[in-house]
C-alpha cells in the first residue's frame, strides 16, 4: 500500500494472471500432465517464494536451477517436489537428500556418490535421469553405454529413479523438426533402460513452447516457465494459440520536470541534443535497476497513457523522458511495463528494443526494485 511513496520504482506480480496462463497451458495438453512449475533465478525474477505459494494448487512440483534455490524454497514451507535442473556438487549431496530435492543424473559417479551419502544418511534419495537428445548441455547422449549406466545406477543402495527428463532447444521455432527428432530420441532411450527392467515413474520433454504447439510431447510433467509469467517463448510462437496475460508491470513516478531551450544536451555523452524548447522529466530508474542502458535513445515509457521516448543515455539510477506538451507533474505514474489507459509495454518488446530477450530482461530486473504481489 503507498508504495510508490518508499520507492522510486518497484514491480507488481499479478499471481491471478499466472495462475490463468497456467490454466491456459493445461487446456493445451493431456489431462493427465502434472505441471511443474520453473521458478529458477527467483521465478525468473518475478518472485519464487509467492509464486509456489500461489501455485500450490496448479503445480505437481517445481523446478529450479541450484540446490540453494530449492533450499530457499524449504525454509519457506514448501513441501512440494523440487526437481533441481543443474548440476548439483558432491558437497551439496547432504542438503539434496535431507530436504528431499531430486537432482539430474547423467553420470554413474554422481549417483555413486548422491548413493553414498544416502546410505550414510540412511535415506533414501530419488534422482532426475537428465537426457541430453539435443542441448549438449548436461545428460546422457542415448547410447548402448549410457543404457546400460542407468541400469547400473537403478541398482545402487538408497536411490530410486523416479523420473526423467530432457529439454528442446528448438521447440519455440516454427519449424518443429529438430524437436521432433529430440522427442524420438528421448522415447527410444527411455524404451531400451525399460527393456532392460528399469522403470521410470516419471516423464518430462516439454517447456513452455512444446507444451502451447507440441501437445504430444506433454507426458507425465511438462515443464512451464516463461509462458506461466506471460512471457512467449519467442517471436515465432503463434501468440493467436495462447493469449497470456504479462503477470509483471513495473512502475515508477516522475521525480522532476523542467524546461530545456534548444541546443541543450541530455545525460552522460550529451548523445540526444535538443533541436527546440523542450520539457523532459527525470524518472529516477536506471541500469543499476536492471532497467537495460541499450534503451538509451531508443526505450520509452507511459505517462498519463501516453508514449514518452527516453533522451539521452540511461543513467545508473535515472534517466529523461520527453514530455514536451504535455501537462507532467512531478508525482505523476510512470508505466515502464505495463497498461496505462489504451497502451501496453509489453516486455517482450522492450527486451526485444533493447537488444535483450524477455528472459534475460526478468532475470536481470535488480534485486533493489521491490517485488508487489497483486
Ligand atoms: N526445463 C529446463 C531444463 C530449462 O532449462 C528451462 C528453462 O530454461 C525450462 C524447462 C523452462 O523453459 P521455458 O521457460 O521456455 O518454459
Amino acid at each position: 500500500k503507498d508504495i510508490e511513496k518508499y520507492f522510486r520504482v518497484y514491480a507488481e506480480v499479478n499471481l491471478d494472471a499466472i495462475i490463468k496462463n497456467i490454466e491456459m497451458m493445461r487446456e493445451k495438453i493431456k489431462p493427465e500432465t502434472g505441471i511443474v512449475g520453473v521458478i529458477k533465478t527467483d521465478g525468473y525474477g518475478h518472485g519464487a517464494v509467492p509464486i509456489a505459494k500461489a501455485l500450490e494448487n496448479e503445480c505437481v512440483g517445481y523446478a529450479v536451477a541450484t540446490a540453494w534455490e530449492g533450499h530457499n524454497l524449504r525454509r519457506h514451507g514448501i513441501d512440494k517436489p523440487l526437481y533441481i535442473l543443474g548440476v548439483v556438487p558432491e558437497n551439496l549431496c547432504d542438503l539434496v537428500i535431507n530436504e528431499e530435492m531430486l537432482p539430474p543424473i547423467f553420470t554413474y559417479k554422481m549417483a555413486k556418490a548422491f548413493s553414498d551419502h544416502a546410505v550414510k544418511l540412511n535415506k533414501t534419495v530419488k534422482f532426475n535421469i537428465a537426457v541430453d537428445t539435443g542441448m549438449s548441455r548436461i545428460g546422457y547422449i542415448p547410447s548402448e553405454e549410457a543404457v546400460n549406466e542407468v541400469v547400473e545406477i537403478s541398482k545402487l543402495p538408497n536411490v530410486e529413479i523416479e523420473s526423467a527428463f530432457t529439454h528442446f532447444a528448438k521447440a519455440d521455432y516454427v519449424d518443429k523438426s529438430f524437436a521432433e527428432k529430440q522427442f524420438k530420441e528421448y522415447n527410444d532411450f527411455i524404451a531400451k533402460v525399460e527393456a532392460k527392467g528399469v522403470k521410470i515413474p516419471i516423464h518430462q520433454c516439454a517447456n513452455s513452447a512444446a507444451m502451447m504447439e507440441m501437445p504430444e510431447t506433454s507426458l507425465t510433467i511438462s515443464r512451464a516457465g516463461i509462458s506461466m509469467y506471460g512471457l512467449y517463448p519467442s517471436e515465432e510462437m503463434d501468440k493467436d494459440n495462447m493469449k497470456l496475460i504479462p503477470a509483471m508491470s513495473i512502475y515508477s513516478h516522475v521525480v522532476y520536470v523542467k524546461n530545456i531551450e534548444k541546443g541543450r544536451g541530455v545525460s552522460y555523452g550529451q548523445t540526444f541534443v535538443a533541436d527546440k524548447p523542450m520539457t523532459i522529466a527525470t524518472i529516477p530508474v536506471g541500469y543499476g535497476d536492471g532497467y537495460p542502458r541499450n534503451l538509451s535513445n531508443k526505450g520509452y515509457v507511459l505517462i498519463n497513457g501516453k508514449k514518452c521516448n527516453i533522451l539521452g543515455r540511461v543513467c545508473m539510477d535515472q534517466f529523461m523522458v520527453d514530455v514536451t506538451g504535455m501537462d507532467v507533474k512531478e508525482g505523476d505514474k510512470v508505466t515502464l511495463a505495463g497498461k496505462d489507459g489504451s497502451e501496453e509495454i509489453l516486455i517482450d518488446d522492450l527486451a526485444t528494443l533493447a537488444g535483450t530477450f524477455n528472459y534475460e530482461f526478468v532475470c536481470d530486473l535488480g534485486k533493489r526494485v521491490p517485488r508487489v504481489f497483486v
